[in-house]
């Protein structure tokens, strides 16, 4: 059996890529490493512009999902002793990764998509057809989506010239909070920043968890030396700290390491990438979910002439290539310049701040640039 699509990697990238070329009648294997459902480092944001998506990619009978979600419409950002707030317009959905995966997963499977898990892929031949080398075996594709996440054994590493670079750790966890507002609270500290949101327990919750009590998320992206465990990081910011003093754990913590920015690279050696895959984008810009699912649909999309025979496939590929260029990659600008703001010596950035928390305008604008 030779398969039109073959995703490495069934995140939200990767469901998104697979469901939309199946519902374009192309043959589809996804093959993903491990099972579903699972916690996984998030901040659990999914901002507006891909809720639509979302809500098509998923069955009719997991519209719950999205109905019930908590709706985030401010933010507060918490830095340098200030608190400067914005309006999330239009608000973003907070959605447990527990839950939003594991219904993405199911829609694929549902719509006909061949559903693998604990299969990881080990490398691949050819540059178009493929031979997926995996732990169970060899598979046979005409194109292949890499949407195999932001560290995984099928990308390429970095090079560091011999430089020591910094190590920096995601980390997350649920904790019960008595009526938590629906805005996503971000604490800034030296060597990192914690983002905490509401969220409600979805149908995977419910069979692992108390889901009676309120809850909020807890995501931080932190320097190793600074950091490497939630309470460490609650301990970095007075205001998050006091905040923290009432929570109890609902779930137990997962991390994530090593977090690396590098330069989008849609295609690769004839394979579409996907996701974070192509590079990761800053978790405090909150959109790494929906670059992931818009440009999973834009790889399968630009694959449809291809699946039909009326285009070649590095034709195809280069459509996707310019498309993801002038859609998607414009954030990546927005965040990695924001990040240097924040990154600047706190002199510097004070006036920065002032002028910020003077005019709200300007915050939602920088938040707007990140859409
Ligand atoms: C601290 C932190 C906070 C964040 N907060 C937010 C937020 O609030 N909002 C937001 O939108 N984004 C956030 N993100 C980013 C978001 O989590 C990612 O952008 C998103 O998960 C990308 O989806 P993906 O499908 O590309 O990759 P993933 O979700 O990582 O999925 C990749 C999948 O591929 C599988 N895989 C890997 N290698 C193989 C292999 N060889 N064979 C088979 N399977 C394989 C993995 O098991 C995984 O399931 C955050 C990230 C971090 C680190």
């Amino acid at each position: 059996m030779i398969y039109d699509l073959i995703v490495v990697g069934g995140g939200p990238a990767g469901t998104s890529a697979a469901i939309t070329a199946v519902r374009n009648g192309a043959r589809v294997l996804i093959l993903e490493r491990g099972i579903f459902p699972r916690h996984k480092v998030c901040g659990e944001f999914v901002s507006a512009e891909s809720l639509d998506l979302l809500a098509r990619l998923l069955l009719s009978q997991q519209s719950r999902l999205l109905q019930e979600a908590v709706r985030i419409a401010g933010a507060r950002f918490y830095i340098d002793g200030r608190v400067l707030h914005t309006t999330i317009i239009p608000p973003a959905a907070s959605i447990a990764r527990l839950d939003l995966d594991a219904a993405l997963w199911d829609s694929a499977q549902h719509d006909g998509v061949d559903t693998r898990q604990r299969i990881t892929v080990q490398g691949v031949v050819g540059m178009g057809p493929f031979r997926v080398i995996t732990t169970s075996g060899d598979f046979e594709t005409r194109a292949l989506v890499n949407a195999s996440g932001r560290w995984s054994n099928l990308s390429p590493r970095p090079a560091t010239n011999g430089r020591r670079t910094e190590k920096w750790l995601g980390l997350k966890a649920h904790f019960v909070e008595n009526a938590p507002q629906a805005s996503v609270d971000l604490y800034f500290f030296e060597g990192g920043y914690c983002g905490v949101q509401p969220v409600n327990p979805g149908t995977q919750s419910a069979g692992q968890e108390n889901t009676r009590q309120q809850r909020v998320n807890a995501s931080a992206m932190v320097r190793a030396d600074v950091a490497s465990t939630l309470p460490q990081v609650f301990a970095c910011h007075p205001a998050l700290h006091e905040r923290s003093r009432k929570w109890q754990p609902l779930s137990d913590p997962v991390s994530t390491s090593p977090l690396t920015f590098l330069n989008p690279e849609p295609v690769r050696n004839g394979i579409l990438m996907a996701g974070d895959a192509v590079a990761f984008v800053d978790p405090f810009v909150g959109d790494g979910i929906s670059l992931a699912l818009r440009s999973g649909r834009l790889a399968a999309e630009c694959l449809v002439p291809f699946f039909r025979g009326v285009m070649p496939l590095p034709e195809a590929a280069r459509a996707y290539s310019a498309f993801y260029r002038q859609r998607l990659a414009p954030v990546f600008r927005t965040s990695s310049r924001i990040r240097r703001m924040m990154g600047l010596p706190p002199l510097l950035r004070k006036p920065l701040l002032s002028v910020l928390e003077k005019t709200p305008s300007v915050t939602e604008y920088l938040v707007r640039k990140t859409r």
